[in-house]
């Protein structure tokens, strides 16, 4: 489907929106806001590319050709800066002074563990993003900060009052921006008007207390427009999207525990808890971006060790002994195992069978394929005599930039599923050629044993 390019928010940017006279959302990496003061304007986020400023800026030129005084970083995901260059440019040609770039202090060093980890972020970007990892540079363009605050910053000496609210959620360094005499509130990167996006697969621990917090202090200044990282300005229902959030996300924590200090594991957790639909039936907490899911495996994992209470999993084999033991681990072949001529008729069981020499070999968006098998995995089971194929993304889930992105870029499962080497995701298949006598477990490798 081409629902990925089409809301890839690398790829297009969306038309400028007047939230309030000299108040505008710019549709670039999230809704960049734009605020007007008497001191130039107020330009919260740049976007995901400095070809999109031009463009950019030309449709914010049609409201306003004030000077822009401050950049101001929502949070320090930096695909929502990477226009900054671009920004300064445009200063510069119109002969304006340089703008100064304010964020939260917590930017500064995640920047600096970006800069540090930049490897890792381009390969997990190149999961979440459906694009090839060298999409995403190994040392990435930062443009750290002139002017960092703590608690919160007020910007605008004469007339209208801008103040920056450090606003802890989805990350520790997420600046809010308060008009108190608009009572408009841009809520950053803490109101998605989704169900938090706690418990990503792929990121780091997100804290959802600490995001129920930022809500309830939001709800506080009791806003008459809520501005969202993504979407329309929300007029109705501001404080009870607010602070329901907030519930639920306190609701989540409590149940959790309560079902952690009985010794339940989190699988029994994930399915012994009946969220009620008063809290969970809400539009603001809708599985586009999060899962409820996913809040209670990050609690989980806040509270307790990186051990899921398997021994197997305590020093485990490496993948490939593992990978070569399950898949001879087999024992009736015949009746697990579609016979290989059955696949050597085309279609999409013929497109599997060749899957294991161009897995990983493209990685751009609308490539179905799941990220690339292990390369000793797939030359462990051919010294194994057994086919690897790379697993099909889940049917009925749709990948990438459309529902549920985030959450389901990197899951992915067989399409007939025969068996799975433990942390692989490698799917064993028929051997190529004589199957051995079924019902003898064959052990391929000794070390194997310790699997
Ligand atoms: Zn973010």
């Amino acid at each position: 489907m081409t629902d990925t390019a089409e809301r890839n928010p690398l790829d297009k940017r969306r038309p400028t929106q007047v939230v309030a006279p000299g108040i505008y959302q710019l549709g670039l990496q999230g809704n960049s806001f734009i605020v007007e003061t008497e001191q130039g304007l107020l330009v919260v986020d740049t976007g995901p590319s400095p070809d999109l400023v031009p463009d950019a800026l030309a449709d914010l030129r049609q409201h306003t050709d004030a000077p822009i005084r401050w950049i101001v970083y929502s949070h320090g995901h930096m695909g929502y800066n990477y226009g900054v260059p671009g920004f300064l440019a445009d200063a510069e040609r119109r002969g304006d002074p340089r703008p100064t770039i304010i964020a939260h202090e917590n930017v500064v060093r995640r920047y600096r563990r970006y800069a540090e980890t930049g490897g890792l972020q381009a390969h997990l970007n190149s999961m979440q993003f459906r694009r090839a990892k060298a999409a995403f540079p190994a040392v990435p363009p930062q443009t750290f900060p002139d002017q960092t605050y703590a608690e919160s910053l007020t910007l605008g000496t004469t007339g209208r009052v801008v103040q920056l609210l450090w606003a802890p959620s989805e990350t520790d360094d997420v600046t809010a921006v308060w008009l108190p005499q608009e009572r408009i509130l841009y809520g950053s990167a803490a109101v998605i008007e989704s169900i938090p996006n706690i418990g990503t697969p792929l990121r780091t621990l997100r804290d959802p207390v600490r995001w129920a917090d930022t809500l309830d202090r939001f709800a506080a200044l009791d806003p008459a427009v809520v501005v969202p990282e993504w979407g329309k300005p929300r007029r109705e229902k501001v404080g009870e999207m607010l602070t329901e959030t907030a519930r639920a996300l306190r609701w989540l924590r409590a149940e959790v525990v309560a079902r952690l200090n009985k010794g339940m594991a989190v699988g029994e957790i994930l399915h012994d808890l009946d969220y009620p639909a008063e809290l969970f039936d809400e539009p603001w907490m809708a599985e586009t971006y999060g899962h409820r899911d996913f809040v209670v495996r990050d609690i989980v994992r806040a509270e307790t060790g990186w051990w899921d209470f398997n021994p197997t999993n305590l020093h485990p084999s490496h993948p490939d002994v593992a990978a070569a033991a399950v898949a001879g681990a087999i024992a009736d072949q015949a009746a697990v195992l579609a016979p290989r001529a059955a696949r050597r008729g085309g279609g999409a069981a013929g497109a599997a069978r060749d899957r294991p020499a161009r897995a990983g070999a493209r990685g751009r968006a609308g490539d179905r394929r799941g990220p690339r098998a292990e390369g000793g995995v797939v030359r462990a089971a051919r010294e194994a005599g057994v086919e690897l194929r790379v697993a099909e993304p889940v049917p009925g889930l749709v990948h990438g930039w459309s529902r549920r992105r985030e959450c389901f870029g990197s899951l992915w499962r067989p399409k007939t599923l025969t068996n799975v080497a433990p942390s692989t995701g490698a799917v064993a298949t028929r051997p190529p050629a004589s199957p051995p006598a079924t019902g003898v477990p064959r052990v391929v490798d000794p070390a194997a044993r310790g699997l």
